[in-house]
């Protein structure tokens, strides 16, 4: 991951969508796939907003095992309908490496979400399988652990890996997270991996977003996470932080004046 072994920026061309070395990528999708109905409508919306890449969660992370944990196999099923109807490639997060085979097949970027962020032996099995992964930065990690979980990937052969600043446990408990915007110089200063920024996690409500993700872009990412749900009051997960639809459609025409979509 070492800039010192390779000068140049990576640049990765993932199904059609490009990021890193000048293109900008943008990942915009529910937080979790929850019917054919709304992953098709938020698909075709983000697709038409101008979004490069689909995500939802078809496995989900949650902090209490009574919370809804995501559709499964049948989540990414759905997608592949998305991907169907829209051409938009597929990001999403895999919980462990029982269904690697599945998201190898079906997914166009494997996320490995913060809480997985040090998982070395899932780490280890993803590094030797051919297709990108996202590595969200853990809440308590330091940006030296973040690489070397990046190595972990890449020291067996798969070195597309984009790393995803996605905000830290602080002090502060306004926002759900803290987002680091220094993260983005220090890791274009330590290595040539592709940095996205993910303003829904790092600040937890939706009327942040815009703010943080010109922030973001204004810091030199190379891309951008963001969760979009048709009915956020009634999403199965991440509502308060999800953006409607509509708005995520006037926040990617702010951002065209400073991106270069491709
Ligand atoms: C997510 O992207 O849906 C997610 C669970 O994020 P994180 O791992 O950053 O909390
Ligand atoms: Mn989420």
């Amino acid at each position: 991951a070492n800039r010192s072994f390779h000068p140049e920026d990576s640049r990765f061309d993932i199904g059609g969508g490009l990021i890193g070395g000048g293109a900008f990528a943008v990942m915009a999708g529910p937080c979790s796939v929850e019917s054919e109905e709304q992953v098709l409508e938020v698909a075709k919306r983000v697709k038409k907003s101008g979004a490069t890449f689909l995500r939802g969660g078809a496995f989900k992370p949650r902090t209490s095992p009574y919370s809804f944990q995501g559709m499964g196999l049948d989540g990414l099923e759905l997608l592949l309908l998305a991907k169907a109807e829209t051409g938009l490639p597929i990001v999403s997060e895999i919980m462990s490496t029982e269904y690697l085979d599945e998201f190898v097949e079906k997914v166009d970027i494997i996320q490995v979400g913060a809480r997985n962020m040090q998982n070395f032996a899932m780490l280890t099995e993803l590094g030797k399988c051919n297709k990108p992964i996202l590595l969200k930065r853990g809440m308590c990690a330091t940006i030296e652990e973040w690489l070397m979980s990046a190595e972990y990937i890449m020291k067996e052969g798969n070195e597309e890996v984009i790393l995803c600043e996605r905000g830290i446990r602080t002090f502060e408990t306004f926002t759900r997270n803290t987002l680091d915007l220094s993260a983005i110089p220090a890791i274009k200063k330590k290595s040539h991996l592709p940095i996205v920024v993910d303003p829904s996690h790092s600040t937890g409500m939706w009327w942040m977003v815009e703010s943080m993700a010109k922030a973001a872009v204004a810091a030199g990412a190379d891309g951008l996470m963001i969760e979009v749900h048709n009915a956020p009051e009634a999403a199965l997960c991440d509502g308060a932080q999800s953006l409607k639809p509509d708005k995520f459609d006037q926040l990617m025409d702010t951002l065209e004046k400073y991106t270069q979509l491709e």
